[in-house]
């Protein structure tokens, strides 16, 4: 099927929830994709910080297949090694001690939204249940984490919300603390703002953050599932900023086009989570796990999180430097390989025009380019990119100054 086609046969039988750029992906190989046409893109968006280690990574495709041989399924009734042995990993690599499994980053949300509330309820009653969330987070489109999530676009007309969620401005410790009280029972928050336009949290405010809710008895929730998985240079970004959350939740990257989520705690957290209190048919499944752990491996012992440091650097150095040549270009923004470039115009037609000229990026609140791209990608390739942007930024200057 060619794209006009596959794009018709959607839009018919879809349901319409996707804004989509007029592209059918097929294949993809590194950093790399191929449409229904057989043409080449760069992808510097790698399915919203999803394809970690890119497109066909041999070590991974291994390991799944001989999973996909041995074992799909099973269910939670039983144990499973893979899930074992990945949730081992993941707190030996973490300030936390255990995991629940989930499918989706909205879903590790929703366990880490349950467990801090059950945690509160347990410890000091049922009156103190509030969550604070952030101005412009992004949480997920579950019922609970669209109400988590502190932009009204995505919860218009879906009313009643959640109750027990109260928003304040990111990165403004007097805000937080004025909207503190007795009913507060964690603040769950984005060390980056991914789809709120790649904010950095300052290392500070965090820090105060931190001190507050150790000394309130607040749980302290990082929503890492676009942060994690090395995509700032560290395995997780709250490793950069000398502070450890009380639960931390983990989706996207984590297995490497896998659909996988993961909600991890402390101990001490943890162990309000028992048997019947929580659950999923597919969390924890044994082909999602075993792709994790892999991804985990390539990325640690293979040395590629190491690799993808020197990559992120290199890609911020060059934006800053097309910020030097283009006044529209108001902020560079980002750590490693998330970085964004916030403009004063439209960020859609630039996306288009890279589109055009075979380099796939994303733009995020209108303004702000947003680039994800495989930890994997070459110097090569992040050069295709600026050279690529400077052309359609150049194009997109001549024709603002002369409307
Ligand atoms: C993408 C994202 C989510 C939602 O993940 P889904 O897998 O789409 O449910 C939640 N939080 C953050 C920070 C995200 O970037």
């Amino acid at each position: 099927m060619l794209t006009e086609e596959i794009q018709e046969l959607t839009n018919r039988y879809v349901m319409n929830t996707y804004d989509r750029l007029p592209l059918s992906i097929v294949r993809g190989q590194g950093c790399q994709v191929y449409d229904a046409e057989g043409r080449a893109y760069l992808d510097c968006v790698g399915g919203i910080a999803v394809n970690a280690l890119g497109y066909g990574h041999p070590d991974l495709i291994a390991s799944i297949k001989r999973q996909i041989r041995q074992l799909i399924h099973t269910s939670n009734l039983f144990y499973t090694e893979p899930q074992a042995k990945l949730a081992r990993e993941l707190a030996e690599q973490s300030f936390a001690d255990k995991v629940f499994f989930a499918n989706s980053g909205a879903e590790a949300n929703e366990a880490a939204i349950k467990l801090a509330r059950k945690y509160s309820h347990q410890h000091f009653g049922p009156d103190r249940s509030e969550i604070l969330t952030m101005v412009n987070s992004f949480h997920g489109r579950t019922l609970a984490t669209l109400t988590a999530t502190g932009q009204t676009k995505v919860q218009l007309g879906f009313e009643p919300l959640v109750p027990g969620f109260k928003y304040v401005p990111f990165n403004d410790l007097q805000a937080l603390e004025a909207n503190i009280s007795e009913h507060t029972a964690a603040i769950m928050l984005e060390p980056i703002l991914g789809e709120g336009g790649v904010v950095v949290a300052d290392a500070d405010y965090l820090k105060a953050v931190r001190n507050l809710c150790t000394a309130r008895n607040i749980l302290l929730i990082f929503d890492e599932i676009q942060t994690g998985m090395g995509r700032t240079g560290t395995l997780f970004a709250y490793q950069q900023f000398g502070i450890q959350p009380d639960i931390m939740t983990l989706g996207k990257g984590l297995g490497g086009g896998m659909p996988i989520g993961a909600c991890l705690a402390t101990d001490e957290v943890a162990k309000v989570f028992t048997y019947g209190t929580h659950g999923s048919t597919f969390g924890g499944n044994p082909l999602a796990c075993t792709a994790a752990l892999q991804v985990i491996r390539i990325l640690l012992e293979g040395e590629e999180l190491k690799r993808s440091q020197e990559r992120g650097a290199y890609l911020q150095k060059m934006l800053f430097t097309l910020k030097e040549n283009f006044p529209i270009i108001k902020e560079v923004r980002g750590r490693g390989l998330l970085q964004g470039l916030e403009l004063s115009v439209d960020g859609k037609p630039i996306v288009m025009d890279c589109l055009a000229r075979r380099v796939i990026i994303n733009c995020t609140m209108g303004n702000v380019l947003r680039f994800t791209p495989p930890l994997i990608i070459t110097q090569t390739e992040i050069d295709s990119l600026i050279t690529i942007l400077s052309n359609v930024l150049t194009k997109q200057a001549l024709t603002t100054t002369h409307p």
